[in-house]
């Protein structure tokens, strides 16, 4: 069993976790990086069986506090597959027309097709994050959608989509680096806004509602991973391990060659 899945109804402290932690893999920086690269000699391939069956659906979903490395994981761990049949999604606060819809409506409309796989850069669950801690909707409907969210994500694997979340854990001491580096480099400094430090003044109740949210979404089809990413390499090569593994695991092969097509000669 992977370690840093969460198992359905876990309690985790996300205000005492250590997100610094490397144990995980042992052999450090170098090492890692160089089964990033081994990782991806494997999901190149399964992505392209993926897009040529037609038939799964692949979700995966990315959460974290602002400077967790969201971006910096699509763009390393999905480095180099093929871009036809691979899509991201982000989602930012609600436009007025998403807003009037429920909080699914949005999400459900860019999930994958079959043979897709799509990421998620944030996603529905922001709907009981940034929601709650900022107070935007009553407890009594922001409580409510936790089940909600499991019933959806029941119907989506029902219809054939396999769904990974990862939750990217930063400490707060390395979100201030992190958006430190940001403010003093001009090719980052497009990255942050006056929000972003003013969020950080929240982490307390972020971690609170990320919590609730790991004990109450976990479920054994559709497992959150807490990724400990103080460690870029480390957050990558962990991340890139469970998408390949479960990959494998659809046992895919290349759709075999239909009768009607067997007779099939190029002239
Ligand atoms: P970024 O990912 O840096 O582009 O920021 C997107 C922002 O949109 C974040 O501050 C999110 O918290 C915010 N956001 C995403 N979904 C929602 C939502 N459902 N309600 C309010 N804010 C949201
Ligand atoms: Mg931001």
């Amino acid at each position: 069993m992977n370690p840093y899945r969460i198992a359905s109804g876990q309690i985790v402290r996300l205000n005492r976790w250590n997100a610094d932690q490397s144990d995980g893999f042992k052999g450090g920086q170098e090492a890692a990086l160089r089964e990033l690269q081994r990782l991806s000699l494997h999901l190149w391939p399964l992505q392209e069986l993926l897009y040529a069956g037609q038939r799964h659906k692949v979700l995966v979903v990315l959460q974290g506090m602002d400077a967790a490395g969201k971006d910096g994981t699509i763009r390393r761990v999905f480095e180099g597959v093929n871009p036809q049949g691979v899509r991201v999604a982000r989602f930012r606060k609600p436009s007025e027309e998403e807003s009037s819809h429920d909080f699914l409506w949005r999400a459900h409309a860019v999930m994958p097709a079959s043979g897709e796989l799509v990421i998620f850069n944030r996603s529905y669950y922001e709907d009981v994050l940034v929601v709650r801690v900022h107070g935007l909707l009553p407890k009594k409907i922001w409580q409510g959608r936790y089940r909600r969210i499991n019933e959806f994500e029941r119907i989506l694997i029902e219809e054939g989509t396999t769904i990974l979340k990862f939750c990217l854990m930063i400490d707060r001491d390395e979100q201030a680096k992190r958006l430190q580096e940001r403010l003093s480099d001009p090719t980052k400094q497009w990255k942050v806004d006056a929000a972003d430090l003013l969020e950080r003044k929240r982490w307390p109740s972020y971690m609170r509602a990320y919590s609730e949210m790991l004990r109450k979404t976990s479920t054994p089809r559709a497992p959150w991973y807490l990724i400990p990413s103080n460690r870029r390499w480390l957050r990558d090569v962990l991340v890139s391990r469970v998408i390949v593994e479960t990959l494998q695991g659809l046992r895919m092969r290349y759709p075999a060659l239909p009768a009607r097509k067997r007779s099939l000669r190029v002239t």
